[in-house]
This record gives C-alpha cells, sequence and structure tokens, in this order.
C-alpha cells in the first residue's frame, strides 16, 4: 500500500483536518491544527507531504522519526501538530487495514467506557449554576470551568473571592458525588496561583490546569509543593521531553493534546512516561471529531487515564459543533458522562466527507482574543 495523496480541510468553527490517501482505496483522517493558526500547520502539512507521498502508510513509527526529527529542526507547536494529524490518519489507516479499532493495535482495551467532563461557563464565567444544572442532568459527572476572565496577575481580594465563589456555586450545584476541575488558563502569576490554590483547595477541585503558563514549567515544583488541589499541565506541551521536567516537578495530571502533541504515537508514549511518575493522563481536546476520535482510542488502551475533555457545545463552536462532520453520532453518544467503547476499525469514526468539503470552501479565520489590563498592558488569554 503506498500514499497516493494527503488534502487538508479549514472547517469552521476553527478546525483544519488532512485526509491521507492510498492506492488500495483506504482513507485516513487526521485533525492537524493550532487554535488560531490553522493556515500555518496547513502549510506544515505540504511540506511534510512531500515526504509521505508514496511512502507504505503502515510505517507509523519510522514516519514518526522522519516527520519530527529528518528536517533537522524539531519541535514546537505547528511541526508537532501537524506531525500529530499525519500520525492520527496513518493509525487510522492501520486500523482499517487491520480490520481493528486503533485501541486494539495499541494492546487492547483496558476499559470499557471513558469519562469525558462538559465545560461550562465560558471565556468569562457567568450564570454557571444553570449550565452545571443542564450537564448534570445530560448525565455528565465531571465539568470544567475557566476560573476567571482576564484578571490581575495576583488578583485582588474581590477577585479572589470571585473565583472562591464562582467553584463554590459549581461545588453547591454539583454536590459531593461529581467533580470540577478548574482552567487557571496561565492567567495567574505563580504568587497569585499560589493564593488562589489556597482558597480553592476546600473545594476539593479534581484539578486546576495551567497554575502558570508554560515557559514558567520550573515553578511547578513550587507550586506543586504549596497546593493541596493536584496540580495538570500539558495542553501546550509538544513531546515527552517537554512533559518530563513537568512530571518529574510533580503534577498529577498530564494534559497532552493528541492534535498537538504529536499525535496517538506520542500521546501513548506520554502516557507511559506519567505512569513511571504516577500521574495520570487527561488529554487537552477542545477540538472537532477526529481529534476526539484519536483522544478516546489511546484512552481505551491506556491504563493511567483519568478523564477526556471534549468540546460538544462549548463556547468556541459558533457556526458548527462536534457533531457537524460526522456521519454516525454514536462514537460521541455520551451516557452517563462517559463515551461507549466501540469496535469500529481505525479511529472509529466516519467523516462525512462532503460537509468537510462543503465547509471547507468557507472555511474560518479563527483567532483567540487579544486581552489588556487595565493600564493597557497585555493580558494572558
Ligand atoms: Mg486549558
Amino acid at each position: 500500500m503506498k500514499i497516493t495523496r494527503i488534502e487538508t480541510f479549514l472547517v469552521p468553527p476553527r478546525w483544519l483536518f488532512c485526509r491521507v490517501e492510498t492506492d488500495e482505496g483506504v482513507v485516513g483522517w487526521g485533525e492537524p491544527v493550532v487554535e488560531g493558526r490553522a493556515e500555518v500547520v496547513r502549510a506544515a502539512i505540504d511540506v511534510l507531504a512531500e515526504y509521505l507521498i508514496g511512502q507504505d502508510p503502515l510505517r507509523i513509527q519510522d514516519h514518526w522519526q522522519v516527520l519530527t526529527k529528518g528536517g533537522f529542526y524539531r519541535g514546537g507547536p505547528v511541526l508537532s501538530s501537524a506531525v500529530a494529524g499525519l500520525d492520527q490518519a496513518l493509525w487510522d489507516i492501520a486500523g482499517k487495514a487491520y480490520g481493528a479499532p486503533v485501541h486494539a493495535l495499541l494492546g487492547g482495551p483496558v476499559r470499557d467506557r471513558v469519562r469525558v467532563y462538559a465545560w461550562v461557563g465560558g471565556d468569562e464565567p457567568a450564570e454557571l449554576t444553570e449550565q452545571i444544572t443542564a450537564q448534570v442532568e445530560a448525565g455528565f459527572t465531571a465539568v470544567k470551568m475557566n476560573a476567571a476572565g482576564a484578571t490581575s496577575p495576583v488578583p485582588t481580594a474581590a477577585e479572589t473571592a470571585a473565583v472562591v465563589g464562582r467553584v463554590a456555586a459549581a461545588r453547591e450545584a454539583l454536590g459531593p458525588d461529581r467533580d470540577v476541575a478548574v482552567d487557571f488558563h496561565g492567567r495567574f502569576t505563580a504568587a497569585g496561583a499560589r493564593r488562589v490554590l489556597a482558597e480553592l483547595a476546600p473545594l476539593h477541585p479534581l484539578f486546576v490546569e495551567e497554575p502558570v503558563v508554560p515557559e514558567q514549567g520550573h515553578l511547578l515544583a513550587g507550586l506543586v509543593s504549596a497546593s493541596p488541589v493536584p496540580l495538570a499541565t500539558g495542553e501546550r506541551l509538544y513531546g515527552r521531553a517537554e512533559f518530563l521536567p513537568v512530571l518529574t516537578a510533580g503534577i498529577a495530571v498530564a494534559q497532552p493534546d493528541l492534535s498537538h502533541a504529536g499525535g496517538i504515537s506520542e500521546v501513548h508514549r506520554i502516557a507511559s512516561l506519567a505512569e513511571t511518575y504516577g500521574a495520570q493522563l487527561a488529554p487537552h481536546c477542545p477540538l472537532g471529531p477526529i481529534a476526539l476520535a484519536a483522544s478516546l482510542q489511546v484512552a481505551f488502551a491506556t491504563p493511567n487515564f483519568l478523564i477526556q475533555e471534549q468540546s460538544r457545545g462549548i463556547h468556541y463552536n459558533k457556526d458548527a459543533d462536534l457533531l457537524s462532520y460526522v456521519v454516525d453520532p454514536e462514537p460521541f453518544r455520551f451516557v452517563d458522562g462517559h463515551a461507549p467503547r466501540g469496535d469500529a476499525p481505525g479511529l472509529g469514526i466516519t467523516v462525512d466527507e462532503d460537509a468537510v468539503r462543503a465547509a471547507d470552501r468557507t472555511g474560518h479565520a479563527w483567532r483567540n482574543p487579544v486581552w489588556r489590563h487595565a493600564d493597557g498592558s497585555f493580558a494572558e488569554w
């Protein structure tokens, strides 16, 4: 079997899909994207495709080595995300060629269903109780929320009280048997994070995510020792080498993104690395159906898996949502807050190719907002 064609599709709300075709008619899909930089990843795919055309798609690990290291310069979000999407597509082809779901090729399932959480509150969290109640009624056992919108790097007493008040409202709506995870989104300094973490501890969050921006990973060890709340990070880390220091620092939850951190191949390895540190895996995935399908395949085959993010109804999904580009919604039909394990080959989904091609004609130009502090200086979003 040989790879004959690689295409990309820029589809709303903010995604990029790739389609890898072979001379035997087997087709694989991937989702190579950096949110807000989709066109740049598309250009990277075109360059990487020069190597892949004519190659045997089943030599996934060898291609991964060449695509990540063969250009001499390596790493970073753009290249790692381009490789990630292509890697997903190659695993999809392998599963279809062997007639097996990807999780079977990764060693077989270690669980029957995968716990997922729902987003509540948006960028500027508000009206939480109503949204949480709706998610609980839909069967979810866990939600995630932003701690704050634009905020002072070291939050004032009022800002801190507002964060704690929102998480307390969430805890009240969820009761003691469900979970709330809180995303700091790197919006606080380490000092600010330390202050807020202490006050959130009594509310028992499942974890607090990105307590500081990724370039301050060297401060995580101090935060871990200061915080009884489990800390999570990883959506802006792109491979094993970048997870090693944060795992050594003692994070409890590793959050690689299947579309950023080198795909199924690399996230499977990051999961094993995390296991040696007693850390659990909770892949980042505010993305589309292919990224989620890839995430679920890894979750079914990962012993130290905790919970999966998914984007259905997320605040980013205007114009299109998780189910807009799949023929059959069944893999994403969450029951009691869990995704079912299917046995369909490859990634386990059927992409609606007509819908994808039509959406690509519209495209998108999604960018994240640029926030400013009250004095006009740049603020982390
Ligand atoms: Mg996050």
